[in-house]
């Protein structure tokens, strides 16, 4: 917890007084409508623009009901004063919460078009590929009203595509793709080749996915160049280890260690003396930890398959295989050695940023979500965002049942396939909403046994999947799908046309079943919200066994005796806030991991910030060829005396430059990940690893910028230039011929599956 707690608390009252200014203005609003309904398409246009002075908007009533008029207008709905309030938080630059169903996509349109009008470019950043595209189109015509451009950015685009949308005023685009081109921009040797256009606001969609459970997901650029390889010997060496006698294993699988017994059995076979000495350390441990993680936490066909020789990470929440993921260069060559298969040359990470760290170069952020009162903490601790809750259009109809826990996990697993066959008799739809692949498979299996139709989730693409999701509420239907399949598509009851929808009202609307609580409240409350939307009614209810994992990681040691009834259930007040406590604990877990990692992306982030404004000087500027001069007049006046065209010269000087300043940051992160592996035993009885990290950090970066700066003076006096400019390549200073991106999957904050990363976090406490 933050210092400034109480500062914070006292705050409170700030945030409403917002809210009760924001009503004002919206109920004004609301009466100057029908005034501008009488008005001409181009007579809003410019009326609105009127209201804008100095990129602030000065009349906010007036601002707000032509933007509705235009809704109603281009779009067909004429946005409810909820609607109209959450626009202007937005607008604040709050998060704001607004329960699913209720029209976020309008709601986000329209502050994306109000900060348009005031000269702000805006990405509004989407789930995923899918919801990218449709908003865009979806939304495209309010946009347009106004003579502003709507662009969107999907994974397929081509370049020239990108281009352009990153030059209209409204870009929606999946993070992913935001970040990976704004990696590819920081690789370019001449302005021209940019692709992203600077953007001054950032309006995220399911903010809290973003923001807060994906924030330490790290967006990689790699490039081909033949890196280290993973050696067989160590793989050999792991591999005769056993469990228990050798290594052990949390409690929640996350972390393998090795014992004594197992590191003098790796010792022995790699014919070393120790692995924890000061030269093997930060390199032999290392893969054998990572050699280590691959044969003890990663299981094929459930964290991997191998396919066509290679190796493809299963996505866990999402059961599909995850195409552009990787785990990080060591641990995928660990796992490819572990299966015999061709050890990739490991591409080398040319550059890497976290999705916090991207975010937080935006000047402006503000997103909109269903959960965003549970991440309050972490969006203000991060971001420095408030949250601000919108009410419903309708009041809440959905009953949320209290928990049905059991002792242990196959009698809760028989408890919920009689569940759902019990509301399925009626015909209520029934979503369930699973942890993993495995389990909704298992599910599925079940009910079909009962002759109960389901639908399984498990679609390969986000439109299929959306699909199948906005079916959920038919009647009669049964869905299991796990967490985040689908998320922000709209479940209406009845079918997409609602043609049944008051039969399935009268059934009590859409009934959503967890199998068990998540990491956090936050997640719960997600799959809670897919039910009662807009007034609907609605039920949902979790299921809960003591040997679950969020009771196992949160429970920890505390032993809780019960007395189940005969189907294994255990219904005490005292049971019910032990669960309750069990998830507490592990939502504190996941808030100091968070922490923990931030703490040491932060410096890499602000180094990142200077590489970054350097680049920027010697792309726009004739810097480079200015210190180049200075540094070997010589060769300058040589070049000069060669008669090469001024221009030329510049851009020459820049390529040497920009490549050995790219080539050190390069260097620097491969050399700061080691160092981050293995920090935690060097740091042992000397300072807290933090500070010893940072120690080495800040030295290795000023040699850095140094380095980078003596090698390109080399570099300038051995390379040929002429009119064609440098001639590096000749000289074996290549920029990688091709590049790939990938995302590091498993990430700690998402809860469930098992996390490298957490791993890693976890050494540092
Ligand atoms: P959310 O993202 O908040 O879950 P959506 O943006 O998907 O919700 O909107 C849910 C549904 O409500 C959509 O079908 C949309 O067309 C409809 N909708 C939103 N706002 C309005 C409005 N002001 N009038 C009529 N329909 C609306």
């Amino acid at each position: 917890m933050g210092k400034f707690d109480w500062f914070w608390k006292a705050m409170g009252s700030t945030s409403e007084r917002n809210d009760k200014k924001s009503k004002g203005i919206v109920a004004t609003a609301h009466e100057l409508m029908p005034a501008y309904e009488g008005r001409s398409d181009a007579e809003l246009a410019k009326e609105i623009r009127a209201t804008v002075v100095d990129g602030q908007i000065q009349k906010k009533p007036e601002f707000l009901a032509i933007l509705s008029v235009a809704s109603a207008r281009t779009l067909g709905m004429t946005p409810f004063n909820v609607q109209n309030q959450a626009v202007l938080r937005l607008l604040e630059g709050d998060v704001i919460q607004m329960a699913t169903g209720e029209g976020k996509t309008l709601v986000g349109a329209m502050a994306a078009t109000g900060f348009a009008l005031t000269g702000k470019r805006v990405h509004v950043i989407t789930v995923n590929n899918y919801l990218a595209q449709r908003d865009a189109e979806w939304m495209r015509p309010l946009v347009e009203f106004f003579g502003l451009k709507v662009g969107f950015v999907t994974e397929s685009s081509e370049r020239e595509d990108r281009v352009e949308s990153y030059r209209a005023d409204v870009v929606y685009a999946p993070v992913a793709e935001i970040g990976f081109d704004h990696l590819r921009d920081n690789q370019i040797t001449s302005r021209g080749q940019t692709v992203q256009a600077r953007a001054d606001v950032a309006l995220v969609d399911e903010a809290d996915s973003v923001l807060v459970d994906e924030a330490l997901v790290p967006l990689v650029l790699a490039g081909s160049k033949p890196g280290e390889q993973a050696t067989g010997q160590i793989t050999e060496a792991v591999s005769h280890l056993r469990e228990g006698i050798d290594y052990t294993i949390d409690a929640d699988r996350r972390n393998v260690f090795l014992t004594d017994d197992g590191a003098a059995k790796v010792e022995k076979s790699l014919g070393i003396d120790s692995l924890y000495s000061d030269g093997n350390i930060g390199t032999i441990l290392v893969r054998v930890n990572l050699a280590l993680h691959a044969k003890a936490l990663l299981i094929r066909d459930v964290h991997y398959i191998v396919q066509d020789g290679k190796i493809d990470l299963v996505d866990a929440s999402r059961g599909r295989v995850a195409e552009l993921q990787r785990w990080p260069d060591g641990l995928q060559a660990a796992v490819e050695a572990k299966e015999g298969l061709d050890v990739s040359e490991g591409g080398r990470i040319l550059d890497s940023i976290t999705l916090q760290a991207l975010m937080r170069r935006y000047p402006l952020v503000c997103g909109m979500t269903g959960t965003a009162v549970e991440a309050t903490d972490q969006l203000r601790q991060f971001y420095d965002l408030r949250v601000s809750v919108i009410e419903r259009a309708k009041p809440l109809q959905r009953f949320d049942e209290q928990d049905r826990v059991y002792v242990t996990m196959d009698e809760k697993f028989k408890a919920i396939v009689a569940e759902i066959a019990h509301l399925h008799e009626t015909g209520q739809p029934v979503l369930v909403g699973t942890h993993d692949v495995a389990e909704s498979e298992a599910l599925a299996d079940a009910l079909m046994q009962r002759g109960i139709e389901v639908n399984v989730l498990n679609a390969k693409n986000d439109a299929e999947e959306a699909r199948i999701v906005a079916e959920a509420g038919d009647l009669g239907r049964v869905t299991v799908s796990t967490q985040m399949a689908g998320r922000g598509t709209d479940i209406r009851l009845g079918g997409a046309d609602e043609a049944d929808h008051d039969a399935v009202a009268e059934l009590g609307g859409l009934a959503v079943i967890g199998t068990a609580r998540h990491r956090t409240a936050r997640l719960d409350n997600q799959l809670r919200g897919r039910a009662g939307r807009q007034g609907d009614p609605g039920l949902s209810l979790f299921f809960v066994s003591l040997e679950d994992d969020i009771v196992a990681a949160g429970g920890a040691d505390e032993k809780i005796s019960a007395q189940p009834d005969a189907d294994g259930r255990v219904d005490a007040k005292r049971i019910h806030d032990f669960v309750a406590h069990c998830q507490r604990v592990t939502e504190g877990q996941l808030l100091e991991i968070h922490a923990q990692t931030w703490k040491y992306n932060q410096l890499l982030a602000d180094h990142r910030a200077i590489i970054d404004e350097r680049r920027g000087i010697l792309l726009d500027t004739d810097r480079a060829w200015v210190e180049l001069s200075q540094r070997a007049p010589e060769k300058a006046a040589e070049v000069e005396a060669a008669g090469v065209d001024k221009h030329v010269r510049e851009q020459a000087a820049r390529e040497i430059m920009l490549f050995h300043l790219d080539d050190e940051w390069s260097e620097h992160l491969a050399h700061m990940d080691d160092v981050r592996e293995s920090i935690h035993l060097r740091a042992i009885a000397r300072e807290t690893p933090l500070t010893e990290y940072h120690r080495i950090a800040v030295r290795e970066f000023k040699e850095l910028a140094q380095r980078a700066v003596d090698r390109a003076v080399d570099t300038f006096e051995q390379v040929l230039i002429d009119d064609r400019g440098a001639h590096l390549a000749n000289a074996g200073w290549k920029r990688p011929s091709a590049t790939w991106t990938y995302m590091v999957s498993d990430n700690p904050l998402a809860g469930g599956g098992n996390s490298v990363i957490s791993g890693i976090a976890s050494m540092f406490r």
